[in-house]
């Protein structure tokens, strides 16, 4: 096999056998084929598409490239959840304990925030002591004593999809379908479970700005699913603006604390219920939707959800207590209130300029090397379809830095639109496809 005549074939528009696709990534990986033809290869897939069949190939072949776990000796369903990125997104902080107060198992490894959405990992690191990078043994310990446990992007999972999604960023080849596709899979495959739950999210905040785009990229993952027999269920759900109230590390902690205990706010709580019935009913499908929905409801109301989130912090040596005491979580040291210039009602907050926001803050990174600030973000006071009288205020920065507070204020004043008549209200759950 020659990778020259597998490019061209590529950028003819011709199918790739699986075992053409395999040599190319496998190749790779090992260095043997350069990015140069891999660059040629990326930018032909961009131009040409892939088919069903070549899509689950390359899936297979990127998860091949690295460790898959094996769970099958952990008694139960596992299902694990993918969120495509948003602003304000903790939901994995809240569903993942609600669904394994259910029984399920939910194997989460979880990647860090870049550009202006959050990352998981970010988010759970603010809590001191927090470990995300659990040796294999420690992750299958955590889950088989907890249902649950986190761990941050390892070097073993998926190496393929490492050196592709580097190359792929210096080459302008990110927005590709099946290459968007065949990265989250591939990872997303390798924790070894029988369910995966996605949540595609749509909107200014999110990576896909139309819901036609969503669509289509759901459907390519729930397809790549099916053809590997993992049950997958993807909600596309609203990201037009942020997702509960809080942004940034250490505030997203407080938020989801708040919302295990039954006080947090009502997209939020909406939608992880959503997320956590589906993972549920992915588990026992036999048992039916309306069950799993019950099931959810009562675990947040009970605080067995907010119980199983104190176990698996401490599990993973973090400090438990922070759930009650936010003073044991970094604090900013500044803040800066934005004032409504005129009264109405909010109809916009462009969700991904609050991202890039926050990121100026330091909550995030542009680039992967950055290090962020766990303390800074952004508490809105205010969202979409509510009134505000003129001077009244909308959001509050918090910063331990002044040094982009301004550039930040600017854009947070700009991402807000006020109108005299309220907002069209919009769902939050857009579709489900399975
Ligand atoms: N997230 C991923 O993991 N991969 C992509 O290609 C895009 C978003």
């Amino acid at each position: 096999m020659r990778t020259v005549d597998l490019i061209r074939k590529k950028r003819d528009g011709e199918e790739l056998l699986a075992e053409e696709i395999d040599y190319l990534i496998q190749n790779y990986t090992t260095g043997a084929v350069p990015d140069y033809q891999m660059s040629a290869f990326l930018m032909a897939t961009y131009y040409s598409g892939m088919s069903e069949n070549e899509v689950t190939s390359l899936t297979v072949a990127m998860l091949n490239s690295g460790q898959r776990l094996n769970l099958s000796d952990l008694p139960g369903a596992k299902i694990s959840k993918h969120s495509t990125g948003g602003v304000g997104d903790k939901t994995s902080l809240i569903v993942g304990p609600l669904a394994a107060a259910a029984g399920v198992v939910v194997p989460q490894i979880t990647g860090r925030g870049l550009g202006h959405t959050g990352g998981t990992t970010d988010k759970l690191m603010s809590i001191p002591g927090f470990r995300m990078d659990l040796t294999i043994e420690e992750f299958r310990n955590i889950l088989r004593q907890h249902n649950l446990a986190f761990n941050g992007p390892t070097g073993e999972i998926a190496p393929a999809d490492k050196k592709m999604y580097a190359l792929r960023d210096a080459t302008s080849t990110v927005e590709s379908l099946p290459l968007i596709s065949s990265s989250i899979m591939s990872k997303k495959l390798a924790e070894g479970s029988d369910g995966l739950l996605l949540d595609v999210k749509v909107g200014s905040g999110a990576f896909m700005k139309k819901l036609f785009d969503a669509r289509k990229l759901a459907q390519m993952m729930v397809t790549i699913g099916r053809r590997m027999n993992v049950r997958v269920l993807a909600l596309l759900t609203d990201m037009d603006q942020p997702l509960g109230y809080a942004i940034g590390n250490a505030l997203e902690v407080m938020e989801v604390s708040q919302t295990l205990r039954g006080e947090g706010p009502a997209d939020l709580t909406q939608l992880s219920l959503e997320l956590a019935a589906r993972m549920i009913y992915l588990a026992d499908p036999a048992s039916g939707f309306d069950a799993a929905r019950e099931k959810a409801a009562e675990l947040l109301t009970s605080g067995a959800a907010f119980t199983k989130f104190q176990q698996v912090i401490a599990a993973q040596g973090g400090n438990p207590e922070v759930l009650d005491r936010f003073e044991l979580l970094p604090n900013a040291t500044g803040a800066h209130e934005i004032i409504s210039p005129r009264a109405g009602y909010v109809s916009k907050i462009n969700a991904g300029d609050m991202g890039l926001a926050a990121v100026l803050l330091g909550a995030g990174r542009e680039t992967m090397d950055r290090a962020i600030d766990p303390a800074v973000g952004i508490i809105l006071e205010r969202k979409v379809g509510e009134k505000v009288p003129a001077g009244g205020r909308l959001c509050t920065l918090y910063f331990t830095d002044e040094a982009h507070v301004e550039e930040a204020a600017q854009l947070v004043e700009d991402a807000f639109h006020i109108s005299a008549a309220p907002p069209e209200p919009r769902e939050l759950v857009l579709e489900v496809i399975q």
